[in-house]
């Protein structure tokens, strides 16, 4: 097969130095320093040759083509050094791992990485510090809060806000309406709080809003939260991809009228297909009006915080009760950092458990600083160090900037899709998403036009061209650009689209001359 030929044997596995394999089979310690960093050595090597020789964003393999390499192999039978087995890890993964820093992986919100950030992970693994309590942790423990704080601030959220790390959006979306029914459900007559006692009697009538475009974890959330996916009402948005607030009005009136308790409306900052933001002024206004916990899910949007040109698209986010944020989308941070922040530290008390063997409630009371006491998680990484190395590098401008410079990019491939007559673009871009399809004259039918540009998908990525994303909207197939690589040239991405524009012109063919039936694109190329 292409890629066992072309790609194992591609990169000789030279040999510079042969680590003998005793020395490697031990544990981290200082015993160990001279192998360990040998051998890190040795895998930053191959990492760099890799990249060197394999200049694509991905290799095109299917599972069906990888699995029987994996079913040859028998765990219990380890190999002989690390030379084996780096190159069992080149076959296996290394050779097709998708490149999301290649200009020609715009599919989704993965970003390319901030070099202090890798430095960071070298640092924080070996350490293998776990950050739940301060007796592990230490100084750890105060590189997060210092980041929490930081991050409070930049939003906006007042003296009384505090957070905790996350493994990511979905995680601070069910974290943040937990806390959000908990406190709710806390003051309902005769129920003595969910913690203790379980959902009072009247949880099928919680009801938890978000616009239609909304991340599916909220559903997921409200599901884990014992609430079903039911209790989630979808509210319309205008025509910028954005929650109506009318709408919302509406159905608030209704849910009075129904005996339905809403508890939570989660805005989003930035929706993962369309970037747009909600009009948070006006939501977090009706939210105030009604005792309604406003949380933003800025998962995407989160790195307009540090952009002098584009930080006012986030106004009205200081007025929120909680507000996740990513920093491994739009702070090019490595997966996973994230954040969970609340307007007021005392509510972080719903998910804050004392065990004696742990995190003791006199340790508390005594001001120890124990991270357990508002995570869902115990045993956690140290995902804050990254962002500190990035922060005290970098700083925090020019992460803004690499947004921005993303954000411009993305307005001129939309100009560039929408000067052709061959592409429909869905909206005008809100922050660095593009949805558009392939709408060659002579192909009228929405599902051949569906069959196209599935196959232009599929064709790109089967060739190793480009990785690009797929949604639905009302029904109808789209393809998606997700930008988050400020090295990407506009050039590269008009020459993607002209590839787009080749692909499908070749497959719209097969429909003019009536062979719909014949094979995809994907499978015809070599
Ligand atoms: C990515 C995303 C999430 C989920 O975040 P993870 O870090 O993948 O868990 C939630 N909300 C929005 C709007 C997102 O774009």
């Amino acid at each position: 097969m292409r890629y066992d030929t072309e790609f194992a044997t591609a990169i000789p596995l030279r040999q510079p130095y042969s680590q003998p394999r005793e020395s490697l089979l031990t544990l981290f310690s200082e015993q160990s320093l001279a192998a360990y960093h040998q051998g890190m050595q040795r895998c930053v090597d191959q990492v760099r040759r890799t990249l060197d020789r394999n200049r694509r964003p991905n290799s095109g393999v299917e599972p069906g083509e990888l699995q029987p390499a994996f079913d040859a192999i028998d765990l219990d039978r380890p190999l002989e050094n690390l030379e084996s087995s780096l190159e069992e890890v080149q076959r296996l993964y290394l050779d097709h791992a998708v490149h999301f820093h290649d200009s020609r992986y715009v599919a989704h919100l993965n970003c390319p990485i901030t070099l202090p950030s890798i430095l960071a992970e070298a640092i924080a693994t070996p350490l293998n510090t776990a950050v739940e309590t301060w007796d592990q942790s230490a100084g750890a423990t105060l590189i997060e809060q210092k980041l929490i704080d930081w991050t409070t601030a930049r939003i906006g959220l007042g003296d009384a806000a505090d957070g905790v790390f996350t493994s990511g959006g979905t995680q601070s979306n069910l974290m943040a309406l937990m806390i959000a029914r908990d406190h709710a459900c806390a003051a309902m007559p005769g129920h003595a709080g969910n913690r203790h006692h379980g959902l009072p009697d009247n949880f099928r009538q919680l009801r938890i809003l978000t616009s239609d475009v909304s991340h599916f974890s909220v559903q997921k959330a409200a599901a884990l939260m014992g609430l079903g996916y039911d209790a989630v009402i979808p509210v319309p948005t205008d025509a910028e991809q954005r929650l109506d607030a009318e709408a919302l009005e509406t159905i608030l009136a209704e849910c009075d009228r129904d005996g339905r308790v809403p508890f939570a409306l989660v805005a989003t900052a930035g929706t993962t297909d369309f970037g747009s933001i909600d009009p948070l002024p006006r939501l977090a206004a009706i939210c105030q009006s009604r005792g309604l916990w406003l949380h933003v899910d800025a998962a995407y949007g989160g790195g307009l915080l540090l952009s002098r040109r584009y930080r006012h698209w986030l106004a009205g986010i200081e007025q929120a009760d909680s507000v996740g944020v990513d920093f491994h989308k739009t702070f090019f941070q490595p997966v996973s950092c994230s954040a969970c922040l609340v307007r007021d530290r005392t509510h972080l008390r719903y998910v804050t458990y004392h065990a004696d063997y742990l995190n003791p409630r006199d340790q508390a009371d005594e001001g120890t600083p124990d991270l357990v006491n508002k995570s869902l998680q115990t045993t956690r990484r140290f995902d804050a160090l990254k962002l500190w190395m990035t922060l005290r590098m970098q700083g925090a401008d020019q992460l803004g900037r690499y947004l921005e410079t993303v954000i411009d990019l993305t307005r001129e491939t939309y100009r560039t899709l929408t000067a052709r007559d061959d592409f429909e673009v869905l909206t005008a871009p809100a922050l660095s998403t593009l949805v558009f399809r392939y709408t060659p004259a002579g192909v009228e039918a929405d599902a051949d036009i569906e069959a196209v540009n599935r196959d232009i998908r599929q064709a790109l990525s089967r060739q190793g061209e480009a990785v690009i994303a797929a949604t639905r909207v009302a029904g109808r197939l789209y393809l998606k650009f997700t930008l988050l690589n400020p090295l990407t040239q506009a050039e590269d991405l008009a020459r993607l689209i002209e590839r787009i524009a080749e692909y499908g012109a070749a497959r719209a063919t097969d429909f003019a001359s009536g062979a719909s039936a014949s094979p995809a694109l994907a499978r015809q190329t070599p």
